[in-house]
C-alpha cells in the first residue's frame, strides 16, 4: 500500500528527512513512532502529497504520489495533527461540506454520512456546533471527515495528541475498529500507544528509520532468566560455563527467590534455552522458572535515541 524509499528532505540548512525508506502492506495497521522533531509529520505531508521531498521514491497504492496527487489523496484518509475544523459549524454541517469537498455523488452521500458517524459514534452530536465539542470529540469529527470516502489508506497524525486518558482509550478504540476495513499509519511520540494499536513499529530518530520491526522482535534479546527455588553454590560458575553464555548476574525474583540472568551470544539464544534446561536437570536444581528475557521497549527506544 506505501512504498517509500530514500526519501530526503530539507528546510533550509535543517534536514528533516536523511534517506528514509520503508513498506507498509495492505491491511496493516503501522506506527511511525519518534521523538519531537524526528521527521513524522514531514513524512505524513509527503505522503498525502501536501509537501514535495528533495529527494526519493513515493507510492501510495502502485501510484507515485508527486505525479498522481489528486488520484492519491482520492484514496487516503487523513487526519491532520491539527484538524481544520470549522468551530462555528455543526457537525452534521461540517461533514456535508467535506462530502462536498470529496465529491461524493449525491446518491451515495446519506449512506457515507451516516456510515461515517455511526462508526465514529457522532450520531448524539450532529447538531452541536464542533466549538462546543470536547477535544475527544472534536477529534471523532477529524476522524469521521477521514473516513467519508471510505479510503483504502488511513493516515492519522499523532491522532490523541492533547486527549485525556479517558478520551486517549475511546479513540484508540474507534481507530482499531477502523483498521479492520483500512490500512493504517499513524505517528506518535508515545510508545504505548504503538503497542496498545498495532505490532508493527517504525522507529524515525533523527530524520532517519532506526528500527522497523514487529514490536516482539524489538523488545527480544538473546538472554535468558532462570529463577530457582534453592541457591546451589555451583550456579554461576556451571551457568558461565555453559556454550553460548557470556555473562552471568545472580539477583533476586521480584518474589525474592534466587534468580540468574544468562547474556547470551545474539545468534544461540535458542540453544542457550535448552542447554539450561539441561543443566538443571542434571543438577537437579528446583527450577521455578526459565524465561527469554525481554528488554522493555522504553529501553530499545531509549538504546536507539542515544545512539542516534
Ligand atoms: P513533532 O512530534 O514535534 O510533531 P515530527 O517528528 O513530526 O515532530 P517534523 O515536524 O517533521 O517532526 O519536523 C522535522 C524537523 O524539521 C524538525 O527539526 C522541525 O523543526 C523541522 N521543520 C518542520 N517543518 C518545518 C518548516 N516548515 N520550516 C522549517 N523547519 C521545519
Amino acid at each position: 500500500m506505501i512504498h517509500v524509499t530514500d526519501l530526503t528532505k530539507s528546510y533550509g540548512a535543517i534536514q528533516a528527512l536523511r534517506g528514509v525508506s520503508f513498506d507498509i502492506a495492505d491491511g496493516e495497521i503501522v506506527g511511525l513512532l519518534g521523538p519531537n522533531g524526528a521527521g513524522k509529520t514531514t513524512i505524513i505531508k509527503i505522503l498525502t502529497g501536501y509537501l514535495q521531498p528533495d529527494g526519493g521514491e513515493v507510492q501510495v497504492n502502485g501510484l507515485d504520489v508527486m505525479e498522481h496527487t489528486r488520484d492519491v489523496q482520492a484514496q487516503i484518509g487523513y487526519l491532520p495533527e491539527t484538524a481544520p475544523l470549522y468551530p462555528e459549524l455543526s457537525v452534521q454541517a461540517y461533514l456535508q461540506m467535506m462530502a462536498d469537498l470529496r465529491q461524493i455523488p449525491e446518491a451515495e452521500r446519506r449512506a457515507r454520512l451516516s456510515d461515517a458517524v455511526y462508526a465514529t459514534g457522532l450520531s448524539e452530536h450532529l447538531t452541536r456546533p464542533i466549538g462546543e465539542l470536547s477535544k475527544g470529540f472534536r477529534q471523532r469529527v477529524g476522524l469521521a471527515q477521514a473516513i467519508l470516502h471510505r479510503p483504502k489508506l488511513l493516515i492519522l497524525d499523532e491522532p490523541t495528541v492533547g486527549l485525556d486518558p479517558t478520551q486517549i482509550v475511546e479513540v484508540r478504540r474507534l481507530i482499531r475498529r477502523l483498521a479492520e476495513h483500512s490500512t493504517v499509519l499513524f505517528s506518535t511520540h508515545i510508545l504505548s500507544e504503538v503497542e496498545a494499536l498495532c505490532d508493527r513499529a517504525i522507529i524515525l530518530i533523527n530524520g532517519q528509520v532506526k528500527a522497523d520491526a514487529r514490536l516482539s522482535e524489538l523488545a527480544a534479546t538473546p538472554d535468558m532468566v532462570l529463577v530457582l527455588d534453592a541457591e546451589p553454590a555451583e550456579a554461576v560458575a556451571a551457568l558461565g560455563a555453559l556454550d553460548g553464555a557470556r555473562e552471568v548476574a545472580a539477583f533476586r525474583s521480584p518474589e525474592g527467590f534466587p534468580a540468574y540472568r544468562v547474556a547470551g551470544q545474539p545468534d544461540a539464544a535458542a540453544d542457550l534455552g535448552l542447554a539450561l534446561y539441561n543443566l538443571a536437570r542434571e543438577h537437579d536444581w528446583p527450577v521455578r522458572e526459565l524465561r527469554r528475557d525481554v528488554q522493555t521497549l522504553e529501553t530499545v527506544f531509549n538504546t536507539l535515541a542515544t545512539t542516534a
